[in-house]
């Protein structure tokens, strides 16, 4: 086996779980989730690390609070950023000289950006590695199913409406295509509860998720409400609370979290 290999391979060994968060369109809330169920999951006691691979637009710096933070590299080593004890972050953006620029690289540099994230970032033991991925069946979630190795699985977030249920389904065969675990569907921004009069108003409808979950045999993993504290804590880049009275989004996510762990532990 060539050393490059060996050193994935050695270094996927050490991470117990990797948790894959797709979606099958821009915006439905994937990044939200995925720093979202890292916080959680190293709140939980776990260890944790966060890995953003969308080279095209990385969001989780600004989520994270890491806008200004750097990363050390060290040889073929790269040092991730310790946002806690037990969770540490890496994302591409890290590494871009300026957020304003796009980047224009075709697959195989991407695959090869990715398997170098996977294959040097120094995590250590982890029970979890979150991983955020683009959105869609593309590039960068084909490399980093192939490369992470067993035990993983997919957490696949929506929204209700139609026209993002139909990308869900392809996101479900693509899962299904390279025999990667489906954790389940997780229905974002399902529903909007007005705080002033209680009112609910479904915006993009509400259900969908679940739907597609039972019609293709997939776990449902809940529904968490558009709020506005899910934006608020984004933009200031601070994770949604756990502890004390929770938003609707807040609690909903907290079911959401535990059911991962029901289905991973
Ligand atoms: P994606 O990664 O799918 O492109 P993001 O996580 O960047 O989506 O979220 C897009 C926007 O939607 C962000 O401004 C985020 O704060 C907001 N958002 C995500 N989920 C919710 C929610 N449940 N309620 C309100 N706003 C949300």
């Amino acid at each position: 086996m060539a050393i490059e290999e060996q050193a994935l391979q050695g270094r996927m060994a050490e991470i117990r779980h990797k948790l894959l968060v797709l979606s099958g369109k821009g915006g439905v809330g994937k990044s939200t989730v995925a720093a979202n169920l890292a916080s959680s999951l190293a709140r939980a006691g776990k260890r944790v690390g966060l890995l953003d691979i969308d080279v095209h637009g990385p969001s989780i710096p600004k989520l994270m609070g890491l806008e200004d933070r750097g990363v050390q590299i060290g040889g073929e080593e790269i040092i991730p950023v310790k946002v806690s004890d037990n969770l540490s972050v890496m994302s591409i953006g890290f590494l871009l000289s300026s957020g304003k620029d796009p980047v224009i690289w075709r697959g195989p540099r991407k695959y090869h950006l990715i398997r170098q994230f996977l294959k040097d970032v120094v995590w250590g033991q982890l029970d979890y590695l979150v991983v955020d991925s683009p959105p869609g069946t593309g590039d960068e979630p084909l490399s980093v199913a192939q490369l992470v190795g067993s035990p993983a699985g997919a957490v696949i977030v929506t929204t209700p409406q139609d026209v993002a249920i139909a990308d869900v389904r392809r996101c479900v065969s693509f899962c299904n295509t390279l025999s990667l675990p489906i954790v389940g569907i997780l229905e974002n921004m399902s529903g909007f509860v007005c705080p002033k009069c209680g009112e609910r108003t479904d915006l993009f409808k509400r259900g969908g998720g679940m739907a597609l979950a039972l019609e293709m045999d997939v776990p449902f993993l809940g529904q968490v409400p558009i709020d506005v504290e899910v934006v608020m804590t984004g933009d200031s880049g601070r994770p949604l609370p756990s502890e004390g009275p929770l938003s609707p989004a807040a609690k909903a996510f907290s079911d959401v979290v535990d059911s991962i762990l029901a289905h991973t532990e």
